[in-house]
């Protein structure tokens, strides 16, 4: 078992991707493993297992080749089922998913990895986060490296370490293999530049979560006057703007939708470029101000008094 899923790991990262382009004119991002990533994708956050199964199908469908799912949001199983349905080759799709703070321990963490495939029904995963930096964080690490080892896992990132910087610059100097993303809430009014310079020492690329506002921002981003402005000049919605200057930025960026409609509008946007000018006016409403209010200690003791994963179904 270990050589096929080898095989299969290693013919992914050979074939998958041709060139800089993947599917609808999606762009590549080379990572600092070798590993080619579609730059753009669909999130799954606060999905149903058949939400996520109806709209990862739809997504695959009509050019997407890049899902973001977690353990924590109970839906891994529906997307598994989207992927196998889609008649999409596997290897033409990066799955990533996200280990919450029960999975991690020594040892403890390869059986979670085990059971995470099985939920998704796949071989492989393409990129496997740790959720939050809390816990057992090197234990965990030194599993999901074995996993790679194991051929079980390609790529490894770290979420939500930006609430800890020193940790990105321990994980990125002291690990055998070393995080190739960082996915963070992100978007025009936290552009979080400091760490996204303090990433890019370490060829660590930034993948924005909530990079529509999320729906606590009560769509602020797509009433902004500025976003208004770009909108109109190129004939594109507040949401196909924002998108875009993640796209330029050099983030990559996971839009969650579950909407047929929206899920179209968010990849339709690969045939227009923003101007240098219209980059810099979305650089000049960065506020570094995030929508998830939520104290570091508050997330902490959610993850340490709460072994149950939280579920949205
Ligand atoms: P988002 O900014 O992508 O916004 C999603 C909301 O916007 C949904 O309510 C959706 O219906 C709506 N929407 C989508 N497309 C739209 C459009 N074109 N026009 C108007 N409204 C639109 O926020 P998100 O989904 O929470 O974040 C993206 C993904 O990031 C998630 O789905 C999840 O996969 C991931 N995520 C990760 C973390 C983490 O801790 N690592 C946290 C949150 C989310």
């Amino acid at each position: 078992m270990k050589t096929i899923r080898h095989i299969i790991a290693t013919m992914a990262v050979t074939f998958s991707f041709f060139g800089n382009m993947s599917a609808q004119n999606v762009p590549t991002l080379a990572l600092n493993n070798g590993a080619v990533m579609p730059q753009f994708g669909i999130g799954t956050y606060n999905q149903t297992n058949d939400q996520a199964y109806d709209g990862v199908k739809y997504a695959l469908q009509h050019g997407y080749r890049h899902i973001d799912t977690a353990h924590a949001y109970g839906d891994e199983e529906g997307v598994g089922r989207a992927i196998k349905d889609s008649g999409i080759p596997r290897e033409e799709i990066w799955v990533t998913s996200k280990l919450w703070m029960n999975d991690y321990g020594d040892g403890k963490t390869l059986e979670h990895i085990d059971e995470m495939l099985d939920r998704l029904g796949i071989e492989y995963l393409d990129l496997l986060y740790i959720h939050q930096p809390f816990g057992d964080l090197e234990a965990c690490w030194k599993d999901m490296e074995k996993a790679v080892e194991l051929g079980k896992v390609r790529t490894l990132g770290i979420s939500n370490f930006d609430r800890d910087p020193a940790l990105i610059d321990k994980f990125a100097t002291e690990m055998k293999i070393k995080p190739a993303i960082l996915q963070l809430e992100s978007h025009p009014y936290r552009q979080a530049l400091e760490v996204k310079e303090q990433c890019a020492k370490y060829n660590i690329v930034l993948e924005d979560w909530f990079p529509l506002g999320g729906q606590m921002s009560q769509g602020a981003l797509f009433r902004d006057p500025v976003i208004l402005e770009i909108a109109q000049a190129h004939d594109k919605t507040p949401a196909q703007i924002i998108l875009r200057w993640h796209i330029q930025d050099g983030r990559s960026v996971i839009p969650g939708s579950k909407t047929p409609a929206h899920i179209d509008e968010n990849i339709d946007i690969f045939d227009f470029e923003l101007s240098a000018k219209e980059m810099q006016m979305l650089r000049s409403i960065n506020k570094e101000d995030p929508f998830f209010k939520m104290p570091g200690q508050s997330v902490r003791r959610m993850s340490e008094n709460n072994n149950v994963v939280p579920s949205f179904n």
